[in-house]
């Protein structure tokens, strides 16, 4: 029987991560990650640890099947691969940023500028599109220097907390696109490799439902139950138990961990009690 030949980064930002996923979706590794390769004991995939930039250029080919690595670097290498399925980890913005005492006028600014970066292909397509002229110095790493040593005017780069831009003496004036860790596949998967990533899929997005997801279990007055179950839909609608004490009752619901604080103050209006919220391990819908 043929594997699914995964490839995730072989030591970066997202190597730890994508390990956890896997691990999350029961796929036990054999090895650590020094070797290049590794088996999985109880699922039909083999690991291999490679550069993230290496990543689209090898799923093209299909020397690997499916790879996880940032959006970002899937769009600038720009392969034939398809994006099967955002995984909602190493989020990070892709900014330009200019000298902080600049003047920033609008998007204008721009042109013919000289502007650094190590996404040349993302950076000019977004001022193709915007009919704008620049000069794209392409280096390879420690963007955030290049205005600095006067390499260039401006600089387009990954953005997380800003921090870095702060200590270099930038600030962020475009964010250009968003972009986070993703599940790239071949795009002629035989049948049989092609079951395997369902397979693998279905999983990831039970883990996945499952961290957006909490568990919800709390007291509330019998009154107060219509109002409840209409601010906690719930998977398909709430448990309700009766409580011993008379016209209490017990509801289990689940809810989303973005609107978990609105949700919060609404059923503690509406009476509720001893609310519980608890993790939730996997998540099938
Ligand atoms: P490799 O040696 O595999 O080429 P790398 O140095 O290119 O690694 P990392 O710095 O490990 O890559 O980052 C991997 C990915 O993590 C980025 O491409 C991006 O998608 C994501 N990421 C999230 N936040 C950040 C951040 N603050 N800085 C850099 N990358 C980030
Ligand atoms: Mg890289």
């Amino acid at each position: 029987m043929s594997k699914l030949k995964i490839a995730i980064q072989k030591s970066g930002r997202l190597s730890e991560k994508s390990l956890n996923l896997l691990e999350e979706c029961g796929i036990k590794i054999s090895n650590g990650d020094r070797k290049l390769k590794a088996e999985a004991k109880n699922f039909p995939v083999e690991i291999l640890f490679l550069r993230d930039d290496d990543i689209p250029q090898y799923v093209e080919q299909g020397v690997a099947d499916v790879g996880i690595l940032g959006q970002n670097e899937v769009w600038e290498k720009d392969k034939k691969v398809t994006e099967v399925e955002k995984l909602g980890f190493a989020g990070c913005k892709l900014s330009l940023a200019i000298p902080k005492d600049e003047n920033y006028s609008g998007i204008n600014y721009f042109e013919n500028k000289k502007i650094a970066t190590s996404y040349p292909k993302i950076l000019q397509q977004f001022f193709d599109e915007k009919s704008i002229n620049v000069t794209i110095e392409e280096i390879g790493g420690s963007v955030e220097i290049a205005t600095g040593i006067g390499l260039a005017d401006a600089i387009f780069d990954i953005v997380s907390t800003g921090s870095t831009l702060l200590m270099n003496g930038l600030k962020e004036v475009e964010v250009v696109t968003k972009s986070e860790a993703a599940l790239i596949s071949n795009q002629s998967l035989n049948t049989e490799k092609q079951t395997i990533l369902d397979k693998l899929l279905f999983r990831i997005k039970a883990v996945k439902n499952a961290s957006e997801n909490k568990y919800i279990l709390l007291n509330a007055p019998n009154s107060a139950i219509g109002n409840i179950c209409n601010t906690l839909p719930g998977m398909k609608s709430p448990t309700i138990l009766p409580l011993s004490e008379e016209g209490w009752s017990s509801l289990h619901s689940v809810v989303k961990e973005d609107e978990f604080w609105d949700v919060i103050d609404k059923l503690k209006d509406y009476g509720a009690q001893g609310i519980l919220v608890v993790p939730i391990e996997k998540m099938v819908v």
